[in-house]
């Protein structure tokens, strides 16, 4: 094959000469990454297109399993381009990324909207009765099927313009109701003069806010907004009552003014839309479309499960109304409480009855002490081994290779480790990927790369890295992931290891975070980083109590706005409303207390009008259900690292990625579907 010399040096193009074939982090430049994504476009494309001429009458293999198989150049160049782009970016790179966005969005289109590739899938999944498919081959078809016809593909070209149109409108109202939420965050300053105003602030809030005037030519005062590290202390912490209720009610109000930004008839039309674009499809409301390809299936599911939860929680929330009333007649205050009142006492009860120091607590967290406490457990519960691997080749000098071993020896896959922040990161802590698990088409089994990347206290000085009881949990929930996507054992790429249901994904790894706040795991790792002494039971019950503080608020507040969502959605014919009227009828309907408003009120509910959470907002508190019956499994045998629960988890679950429907995966490992109560007790949410 004929080929000329920038081809032969650009490391994309040939396999990767590297130990377990990651990929060549040590000759990548940036100048390789568009003509591999241009290559890998065209070759997928030639892919595609030879699917289509295929002679051959369409069948699993030669369409479904084709397709899924397509793009390998692609998927290599974007693994790593997209991991740069999040954990070792530039200015380079980021704007690679402005030119890669359309060319990947247009060859996507192309893919998904593409008549002849679609009529060959539909003629496989009209025989798949007739097929004689595997369980998994047979979840690939419905897969990619019900993926092109969410996309519209089905629809007769008519149709099919009218859905384009609505698209393009819906990508614009989103954009719109997120910029106008940030116009109204920006339009809002609390300006203060007067030092007593400050009082009750801590003095790293005071210090910000100083500084915040300060670069806006006001030296001398302070400033605070409606961005949340600023608004958030200022609600937990001002002593000035009416202050905190200017703030509050602004805070409620975003999306919500008098002016420009308002809104009310986005919010209007983003639901006539979906409605419409849902009704296209054969589904009688928006949320029966949204529900078809998760965990919980349908929509009496999910609010048979919030209204339990609600039912659950809501006398707690009441329980702990009277003893912030408490607190506050104990001061000598004449006035009942509010909403912009429940932060400011929850935080002085919480002080008067825990007191707990961060800094006491994160000597006992040393990172690599947390870091080989998780290989124990992990190894406990299933025998992997972890061997750190120097020989293979990194993206960066922060991040550490690992080899993933079974207890016979035999290898696993690759797992990156890259803990602390530094400017070329974004924020947060994820898992990813380089190489997903798959079964090639010629049967060499492929052994995943994956990555978990943290933002973690750095080390300092003489300290090592101590870090706080959030961040140790962080660090299992992401290991938990990475779990998830090393033990895959599947054989389509395109199911393996996260490739499940967005309220699945957090099973996995929220469900290893439970053995991170076990009193008895805990004395296993948990040791003082100077002194080697274990942690002391007197500070685990204090870190235990105060962490089921104030949970029948968290929960009353999170749900209020979940059955929001689904009220917005569960719409059957569109007519208009007013969104203040239509959340007084929620909160009348639930029986919700006055003193809790909505954890994200309509206006600027950024997860359900501008982000990918409509009718889904449930799914955080719903794999916070899964987690906590799946660990209630191990509770059971009176065996954290019980054998067989940790096989069945294994086999049942973390080894079969994306190849069955989720709840009955669930079901085979636990015996019977989720139930609440041990979310209920573990939140303290059971009187
Ligand atoms: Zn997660």
């Amino acid at each position: 094959m004929a080929s000329c010399a920038t081809t032969d040096e650009n490391p994309f193009f040939s396999d990767y000469d590297t130990p377990f074939g990651v990929p060549p982090f040590h000759l990548i430049e940036n100048s390789h990454f568009i003509p591999a994504f241009e290559e890998g476009v065209r070759q997928q494309e030639a892919e595609i297109a030879a699917i289509i001429t295929n002679p051959a009458l369409p069948d699993f293999d030669n369409t479904v399993a084709a397709l899924d198989y397509s793009g390998d150049l692609l998927n290599r160049v974007a693994s790593v381009f997209y991991n740069y782009n999040s954990s070792n970016t530039s200015d380079e790179i980021q704007a690679l990324a402005q030119e890669v966005a359309p060319m990947m969005s247009s060859h996507r289109d192309n893919i998904s909207l593409n008549p002849a590739l679609f009529s060959r899938i539909q003629t496989v999944y009209n025989q798949k009765d007739e097929l004689d498919l595997t369980e998994e081959q047979a979840m690939l078809l419905e897969e990619t099927y019900q993926s092109f016809v969410r996309n519209g593909a089905a629809l007769p070209a008519e149709q099919q313009e009218r859905f384009r149109e609505i698209n393009q409108e819906l990508s614009v109202l989103t954009l719109r109701f997120g910029q106008n939420v940030l116009a109204d965050v920006n339009d809002f300053k609390l300006w203060i003069d007067d030092e007593a105003d400050l009082a009750g602030l801590p003095g790293s809030v005071v210090d910000a806010a100083a500084e915040a005037a300060a670069a806006e030519g006001q030296e001398g005062k302070w400033l605070f907004t409606l961005h949340n590290p600023s608004v958030m202390p200022f609600l937990t912490y001002a002593d000035n009552r009416d202050l905190r209720e200017k703030m509050n009610r602004a805070y409620v109000l975003r999306g919500n003014n008098d002016n420009d930004n308002n809104n009310q008839e986005i919010i209007n039309r983003l639901v006539e839309l979906r409605l419409e674009r849902s009704k296209m499809l054969g589904f009688d409301t928006y949320a029966d479309f949204a529900l078809q390809n998760r965990m919980a299936g349908n929509v009496e599911t999910v609010e048979t499960f919030l209204k339990d939860l609600w039912t659950a929680a809501l006398p707690i929330a009441r329980d702990e109304a009277v003893e912030l009333q408490k607190m506050i007649t104990s001061e000598g205050g004449d006035f009942e409480l509010a909403y912009w009142d429940w932060r400011y006492y929850a935080e002085k009860v919480r002080k008067a009855k825990y007191d707990l120091d961060e800094g006491e607590i994160s000597q006992y967290f040393e990172i690599n002490n947390v870091r080989d406490g998780i290989f124990m457990i992990v190894n406990k519960l299933w025998g992997l081994e972890f061997v750190e691997r120097p020989d293979v080749p990194v993206y960066h000098p922060d991040a550490t290779a690992w080899e993933v071993l079974e207890a016979d020896g035999s290898h696993l896959g690759i797992l990156y480790m890259d803990m602390h922040p530094r400017a070329s990161k974004r924020g947060g802590a994820w898992m990813s990927s380089y190489r997903r698990q798959q079964v090639t088409q010629d049967g060499e089994f492929v052994h995943p790369i994956i990555t978990i990347v943290c933002n973690f206290t750095a080390p300092s000085g003489n300290q090592p890295a101590l870090l706080t009881f959030d961040e140790m949990t962080t660090f299992f929930h992401e290991f938990g992931h990475a779990i998830h996507g090393l033990m895959s054992d599947v054989i389509y790429p395109g199911l393996a290891g996260t490739s499940v249901p967005r309220d699945f994904v957090e099973l996995p790894s929220q469900v290893l975070e439970n053995w991170a706040k076990h009193p008895d795991v805990l004395k296993m790792f948990a040791k003082h980083y100077e002194t080697g002494e274990t942690i002391t039971d007197e500070l685990i019950d204090r870190i235990m109590a105060s962490a089921n503080f104030n949970q029948g608020f968290a929960t009353v507040e999170f749900l209020a706005s979940a059955l929001l969502d689904m009220d917005y959605h569960t719409k059957t014919v569109f007519e208009s409303f007013d969104v203040n009227e239509f959340e007084t009828r929620v909160q009348n309907r639930y029986d919700m207390m006055d003193e809790i408003y909505f954890r994200h009120g309509s206006t600027h509910f950024q997860h359900i009008f501008s982000g990918g959470y409509s009718a889904g907002y449930y799914s955080y508190i719903w794999a916070g259900v899964l987690d906590a019956d799946a660990f209630e499994a191990f509770v059971e045998t009176g065996d954290l690292f019980h054998q067989e629960t940790a096989r069945k988890f294994r086999t049942e679950i973390l080894e079969r990625g994306g190849t069955r429907d989720a709840m009955e995966m669930y079901k085979s490992f636990r015996g019977k579907e989720p139930g609440i109560e041990p979310l209920l007790r573990q939140r303290g949410l059971v009187r």
